[in-house]
């Protein structure tokens, strides 16, 4: 019996952890493909995630050693600041978030959080101390309750309504056949982007991260379902260490700190108010959606698109 119950066992571990490095990662990070080098060292510590500051010091990277992606990239976020990063796409703003992650490792420079260097920390500690809203949430086929309660395995009920009720879910999943039952996912009940993005917050304020990573949607939303999530984004975000991936420039408009890449480099920073001021690549961006804006109010202006 035990020769059958190992594998048996073992296989279920392993359908337990794919299905795990899948949602932490959603689409932004392909774990099976992109994790394997990277090792927790003999002696790794545990994370001290309270009031977590991060900081970027002269960061060089590449996915591979004939293509450099970031050059020298230096920034800090206070804990509990919200810093903002927008740019061209390809610029390198989601390749922040997966080195932050660790999925991969730098060549030169340093990541710390609370002056811990992530290589020094055990990956399980790093992870857990951090949500990500992603721009496109891979759901389970499997009901909507436990797609929520993916976040934290261990919550109650209420706590799992109340986390709906929060992202603004919670009416529209008693609405469905099943209610919280309801199988959602590519076998299941399709969810549009939107209800798709509120589970995502849903799951993330179960968490209840330390540090948090919001990658902006991509797809367009019906400006009304944006706005909410914009406030319910907002929300959750009031004082934990925040960095927004933006393709909007007006929703980044009240970060503590802006910064504008350019092929890996940042090449501007400041507040919003600043940067207009300063009336460089950021002021620039600001007036070409503006001006698209009021050529077609419902047409979804984005960087990646100027
Ligand atoms: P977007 O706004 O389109 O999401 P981005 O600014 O987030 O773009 P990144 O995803 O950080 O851009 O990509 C930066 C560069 O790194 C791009 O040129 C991209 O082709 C390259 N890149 C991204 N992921 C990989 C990978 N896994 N392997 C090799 N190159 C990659």
């Amino acid at each position: 019996l035990l020769q059958l119950y190992m594998p048996l066992h073992f296989l279920g571990f392993v359908y337990r952890e794919i299905k795990h490095s899948l949602a932490d990662m959603e689409r932004m990070f392909s774990l099976l493909d992109e994790n394997r080098e990277i090792q927790d060292k003999p002696d790794a510590l545990k994370l001290n995630a309270r009031n977590p500051a991060i900081r970027f010091d002269r960061v060089n990277f590449g996915y591979d050693t004939n293509r450099q992606i970031l050059y020298d990239v230096t920034f800090e976020i206070p804990a509990g600041h919200n810093i903002a990063v927008v740019g061209q796409s390809g610029s390198g703003k989601s390749t922040l978030a997966r080195l932050l992650f660790r999925f991969y490792d730098i060549q030169t420079g340093s990541i710390r959080i609370n002056g811990q260097d992530i290589r020094d920390v055990t990956q399980q500690s790093l992870r857990a101390a951090m949500g990500i809203v992603p721009q496109d949430t891979v759901l389970f086929n499997d009901s909507i309750y436990y797609n929520i309660a993916y976040g934290r395995p261990d919550a109650t009920q209420e706590e799992v309504y109340s986390a709906a009720r929060s992202a603004h879910i919670h009416d529209f999943i008693m609405t469905l056949p099943e209610k919280y039952e309801t199988i959602v996912g590519e076998r299941g009940l399709k969810l549009s982007g939107g209800e798709k993005q509120r589970v995502a917050i849903a799951r993330t304020i179960l968490k209840n991260p330390a540090v948090l990573i919001f990658d902006e949607a991509t797809s367009a939303l019906d400006s009304d379902s944006e706005k909410k999530i914009q406030a319910e984004l907002k929300r959750i975000a009031q004082n934990r260490t925040t960095l927004t991936i933006a393709h909007r420039l007006s929703t980044v408009a009240d970060a503590d700190q802006i910064l504008v890449m350019e092929n890996g480099r940042i090449i501007e920073r400041g507040k919003h108010i600043q940067l207009l001021a300063a009336n460089q690549s950021y002021a620039r961006m600001w007036a070409l959606q503006q001006r698209q804006q009021a050529i077609s109010p419902d047409t979804d202006s984005r960087l990646s698109e100027t």
